[in-house]
């Protein structure tokens, strides 16, 4: 099974800890043509002292950004935000000052872009039943709508951790990851053997111990409802 890396056009990246180092980020990203989008999850990414070049950079690159979350940050990184016009959408908290001075800049540069979204403070009361975890007795409802499960992301958007650790999903329960995107690209990462032992896992059912799957309670859930996962065939072949 060869994965043909021409069809994954997305990646999202985790900068909840620490954001990217720069020189690590475009490295890759030269030798990863088919990238189309990059996604940073986390709001870390605003301490990276180059933020500006980091923008201006995707934009050369005609790749489309999108910021989970926006972080306390300068006046200079947020008119980036606008300014090259690469950034599609921001999640940014409700109240915060930086929200006028995003539309502020678009009115100078006449950009509808990024599509500003709110992140709401929920005033709701939580009960205990709401604060199940996923690692809870809840787990035999985890896999019911295969259509949107997170183990399609292994392939339709790939997950890496802000040191290029390759995470594929956001269930990844593992603390150390053995591939490096960002150190070896694309195509390598996604097709060595543990990646590509995952895809099995998934598809067989077969539990394989060095897959993080194997501790995560989706998977346990495919396996209660006695059903599989073929995300090559799911996501490539759609
Ligand atoms: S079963 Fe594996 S691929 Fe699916 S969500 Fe869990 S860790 Fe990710």
């Amino acid at each position: 099974m060869f994965i043909d890396t021409e069809n994954i056009l997305k990646l999202a990246i985790r900068t909840t800890e620490k954001p990217v180092s720069l020189p690590h980020f475009k490295k890759f990203i030269l030798k990863s043509p088919y990238i189309r989008q990059v996604a940073f999850i986390g709001k870390a990414i605003f301490d990276l002292p180059d933020f500006v070049e980091l923008i201006a950079f995707c934009s050369q690159q005609n790749l489309s950004l999108i910021f989970g979350e926006v972080g306390p940050t300068s006046i200079e990184n947020i008119e980036a935000l606008v300014k090259y016009g690469c950034v599609m959408a921001i999640n940014i908290h409700e109240g915060d000052p930086n929200i006028q001075k995003i539309f502020d800049f678009q009115s100078k540069y006449c950009l509808p872009v990024p599509e500003v979204n709110l992140i709401v403070k929920s005033d709701v009361k939580r009960t205990p039943q709401d604060s199940l975890s996923d690692t809870s007795y809840a787990f035999y409802n985890l896999a019911d709508d295969t259509r949107e499960i997170a183990c399609l992301n292994m392939l339709e958007e790939p997950l890496v951790d802000y040191d290029g650790s390759l995470l594929g999903c956001w269930q990844n329960p593992d603390k150390k990851h053995p591939i490096n995107l960002f150190d070896l690209g694309m195509e390598k990462a996604l097709n060595t053997k543990h990646y590509k032992s995952i895809l099995k896992m998934l598809k067989t059912g077969k539990i394989d111990t060095s897959c993080p799957c194997a501790r995560c309670p989706i998977f346990v859930s495919l396996l209660w409802a006695n059903k599989t996962i073929d995300v090559r065939e799911r996501v490539m072949d759609k």
